[in-house]
């Protein structure tokens, strides 16, 4: 994997994944002390936690990025980490300083965060919430939108370790989306803008990428803030950072989403994005759901030979402040449709209570070697 010290930057956030409002405190006291950066409260979260922004540069092009929007979802947060880094110490990208003006808001959704939860603490999904915009920090952002009047925004997630590249067994590492204007999926100014920056950084992170790399379905989600920015002629990107062979703390996605943004400020004050045409993006193959952390492929369960699949979930222990991961049944049958990310062939399995989907593993599997979950947990 490529190394974040092969590019000589230190993140001054914890690697982890459970990335709640106090952890950004590091990142705040870098940005304090360097004067190249100003921040902003622009609102508060439904619990009263500040919403903030931190600005860089004075240019014409105007680029707002925002992360964790949906609380557990922190990949995109510790990119930023990094472009911040970038910032400071990368002498070719503080050259663009007087082209292009940044907004980057870390951890949109302090409350779900805090949960390590998707949606908000009142359970409103924010990416849903462009048109009623019923949430406090859809409200604020939507002001903070008016005022910085962007030409580009990014709007960065974390995507489910089961979307794979097409139907093959890749993971998608990271996957990029120029969302619809209408239902119609029209293609505008705005979104074939869009389209040719995706296709653009696609070239650009083939190198690192290796065919890890996916376009997500282009259905037009009305409520969706991407949809309404296109809408409003606003040319936006999805990014989706995913599962990479086990790197399960997705450092490798962080590290090419922090690529991927340093070519994107090039492309956006050059306007280089303009010579790659739309078919770079319609060639990057379609998302599909065809990954399952862990498929038993083959066992016997009572006498009957079956598959059975699993995925990892990153459960939130409060007490502890850590994730716990639990293994949770998902599918049981003919599953030769579907890649395990992990496989085992054969074997048996035991289990005290009657399987069934949406169920927590708790079974032994007797095979090349043994597993066994209790409570979800797998015991080593
Ligand atoms: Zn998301």
């Amino acid at each position: 994997m490529d190394t974040l010290l092969s590019k000589g930057l230190t993140k001054v956030l914890d690697a982890k994944r459970w990335l709640r409002y106090k952890d950004l405190d590091p990142l705040f006291e870098f940005i304090n002390t360097h004067d190249v950066f100003r921040s902003e409260e622009f609102g508060k979260s439904e619990e009263g936690r500040p919403l903030r922004a931190i600005y860089w540069g004075s240019g014409p092009k105007r680029l707002i990025i925002w992360t964790q929007m949906h609380g557990n979802e922190p990949t995109a947060t510790h990119a930023l980490d990094l472009l911040i880094q970038s910032l400071v110490h990368d002498i070719k990208v503080k050259a663009l300083e007087n082209k292009i003006s940044l907004a980057l808001v870390p951890m949109l959704n302090p409350d779900g965060a805090e949960r390590f939860q998707r949606r908000n603490a009142l359970g409103i999904d924010l990416n849903r919430d462009a048109v009623a915009q019923c949430s406090s920090e859809i409200q604020a952002f939507y002001n903070l939108l008016d005022q910085f009047k962007p030409n580009w925004a990014f709007n960065m997630h974390d995507q489910r370790n089961l979307f794979s590249i097409g139907a093959q067994n890749k993971s998608a590492t990271l996957s990029f989306l120029a969302p619809s204007p209408n239902e119609n999926r029209h293609i505008s100014l705005e979104r074939k803008a869009s389209m040719q920056m995706i296709g653009a950084l696609g070239l650009h992170l083939e190198q690192h990428l290796k065919g890890h790399f996916g376009r997500y379905t282009d259905e037009f989600y009305p409520k969706a803030i991407g949809d309404n920015l296109m809408k409003a002629g606003i040319p936006n990107i999805l990014f989706e950072a995913g599962y990479y062979p086990n790197d399960h703390l997705r450092e490798k996605s962080c590290f090419l989403i922090h690529q991927a943004l340093l070519k994107s400020l090039e492309l956006i004050v050059d306007e280089q994005w303009q010579y790659t045409d739309t078919e770079s993006y319609f060639k990057i193959p379609e998302n599909k759901k065809q990954l399952r952390d862990m498929i038993f492929r083959g066992l016997n369960y009572r006498g009957c030979t079956m598959d059975l699949a699993l995925m990892r979930v990153e459960m939130p222990m409060r007490r502890s402040g850590q994730l716990e991961i639990l293994h949770e049944i998902v599918d049981i049958g003919d599953l030769s449709a579907f890649q395990g990310i992990e496989e085992h062939e054969g074997g048996s399995l035991q289990s005290e209570r009657d399987l069934g989907i949406n169920q927590i593993a708790d079974f032994t599997w007797t095979g090349a070697r043994n597993y066994t979950f209790k409570n979800g947990k797998l015991l080593q």
